[in-house]
C-alpha cells in the first residue's frame, strides 16, 4: 500500500504520525512511504532518517494527499487537509468527532474512510490508542506541579521531596485511572507524601497493593476530597466519566481553603476540568493564578514532549497500521473487531453511533 504522513499543521503540534522506525516496519512489509518534508522535525526526525528507513520525502502535503492510499497522523485533519482527503482513502488517526459538527460534515463528503484513534479498543476493555497520551500527561502533571510549586513560577517554595529533617510536600491526586496511576508513580519517586482519591474500590485496591502502604487512598466523597484539598500542596484533577464532561469536584470554597501558592494541575481540562476555576491553556502560557491558587491546565500536555508522546503512540497505533496496509481496510476491519471500532466515518457515512447520535446523522 502507498502510506502518507504529511507534516502536522495545527499550532504548536510537534508530534508526527509515523517515526522512522515505524516507517522502517511499514517498509519492511512491502509498503512504499512518503513523508512530507520537515514532518519528522519536532522530534528530532530529520528526512534524511526517513530516507534511511526506506521512505521517500515529498516537498508538501498536497503530494502526499494525492499520491497515498493511506493517511497516518496525530491531530485531526484541519479544514485545508481535510479539502485534499478523497473517496477511497484511508485516514487513520486522532479524530474526536463529537465535539466537531464541521469536521465530521466535511469528512462524510470526502467519502475517506476515517478510523479514529480514541475509540479503537482493547482486548483487555479500555482504549489502547488513547492510553499512552494519558501516561504522559500523568506523568508531566507532576513534572508541571513540581516546578510551578518553585517560588519563581508564582508557587509557595515547596520542594516536593523535602530533605532530611524537613517534611515532603503533600500530593493529592483526585481519580486513580491511567493518568492518576502515573502521577501517582511519579510523585512517590520524588518522594512527595501520596493521596489519591477514586470512587471504584477497584482502583483504590489496586493503587493500595501496588504501592503496599506508600500512599494513601482514600474513598472520594466531597468532605474527605475537602479535607484532602485543605491540606495539599500540589492537586492533580484526574478523573473521568467517558463520554461526559468532567464533574466539577473541587469548589472554588475548597481552594480557597488552600494555603496561598499551592498549585492545581487539571489534566482533565480536556474534558472542561475538574476545578471550579479551570479554563484551558496552552504550553506557551501554562499557568494563571487564581484564589491565590497557580493553575496548570494545559489541555495538549502530551504535545510538550513530543519526542516522547511520539514514541508511544506509535507503539500503539503501528500494529493497526500494518493490519490496515497488509491487509485493506475491509479485510483488516473484519479480522480484527477492535479496530473496527475505530471507524468513525466511511464512504459518506457516519459509522460510530456515539458521533452519528450525538451530530444528527443516521447510523
Ligand atoms: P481513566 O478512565 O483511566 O481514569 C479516570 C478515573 O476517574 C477512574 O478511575 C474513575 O473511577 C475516576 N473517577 C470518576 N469520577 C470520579 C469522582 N467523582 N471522584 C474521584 N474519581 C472519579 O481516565 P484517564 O485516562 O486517567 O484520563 C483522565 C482525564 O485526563 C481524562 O479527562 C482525559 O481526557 C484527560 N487527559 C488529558 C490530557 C491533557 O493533555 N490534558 C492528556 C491525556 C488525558
Amino acid at each position: 500500500m502507498r502510506i502518507g504522513c504529511p507534516k502536522e499543521i495545527k499550532t504548536h503540534e510537534y508530534r508526527v504520525g509515523l517515526t522512522p522506525e515505524s516507517t522502517a516496519e511499514l517498509v519492511r512489509h512491502g509498503h512504499s512511504v512518503q513523508i512530507e518534508t520537515g514532518a519528522g522535525a519536532g522530534i528530532g526526525a530529520e528526512d534524511m532518517a526517513y530516507e534511511d528507513a526506506g521512505a521517500t520525502i515529498a516537498p508538501d502535503a498536497q503530494t502526499v494527499f494525492a499520491e497515498a492510499e493511506m493517511i497516518v497522523k496525530v491531530k485531526e485533519p484541519q479544514a485545508a487537509e481535510r479539502a485534499m482527503l478523497r473517496s477511497g482513502q484511508i485516514l487513520y488517526t486522532y479524530l474526536h468527532l463529537a465535539a466537531d459538527p464541521d469536521q465530521t460534515r466535511e469528512l462524510v463528503e470526502s467519502g475517506a474512510s476515517c478510523v479514529a484513534y480514541e475509540t479503537v479498543t482493547g482486548p483487555g476493555g479500555g482504549l489502547p490508542l488513547l492510553k499512552p497520551m494519558s501516561q504522559v500527561a500523568g506523568r508531566m502533571a507532576v513534572q508541571a506541579g513540581a516546578t510551578a510549586l518553585e517560588k519563581v513560577h508564582g508557587g509557595r517554595g515547596v520542594l516536593l521531596g523535602g530533605v532530611p529533617g524537613v517534611a515532603p510536600g503533600r500530593v493529592v491526586i483526585v481519580g486513580g485511572g491511567v493518568v492518576g496511576f502515573n502521577a501517582a508513580q511519579m510523585a512517590v519517586g520524588l518522594g512527595a507524601e501520596v493521596t489519591v482519591l477514586d470512587r471504584s474500590a477497584e482502583v483504590l485496591e489496586r493503587i493500595d497493593h501496588h504501592y503496599n502502604g506508600r500512599i494513601r487512598t482514600l474513598y472520594s466523597t466531597g468532605t474527605v476530597l475537602a479535607e484532602a484539598v485543605a491540606a495539599a500542596d500540589l492537586v492533580i484533577g484526574a478523573v473521568l466519566i467517558p463520554g461526559a464532561a468532567a464533574p466539577k469536584l473541587v469548589t472554588r470554597e475548597m481552594l480557597r481553603s488552600m494555603a496561598p501558592g499551592s498549585v492545581v494541575v487539571d489534566v482533565a481540562i480536556d474534558q472542561g476540568g475538574c476545578f471550579a476555576t479551570s479554563r484551558p491553556t496552552t504550553h506557551d502560557q501554562p499557568t494563571f493564578t487564581e484564589e491565590g491558587i497557580v493553575h496548570y491546565c494545559v489541555a495538549n500536555m502530551p504535545g510538550g514532549v513530543a519526542r516522547t508522546s511520539t514514541y508511544a503512540l506509535n507503539n500503539a497505533t503501528l500494529p493497526h497500521a500494518l493490519a490496515l496496509a497488509d491487509h485493506g481496510l475491509p479485510v483488516a476491519l473484519t479480522r480484527e473487531p477492535h479496530l473496527r471500532a475505530g471507524l468513525n466515518v466511511h464512504a459518506g457515512q457516519v459509522t460510530y453511533r456515539a458521533v452519528a447520535e450525538d451530530l444528527g446523522y443516521a447510523y
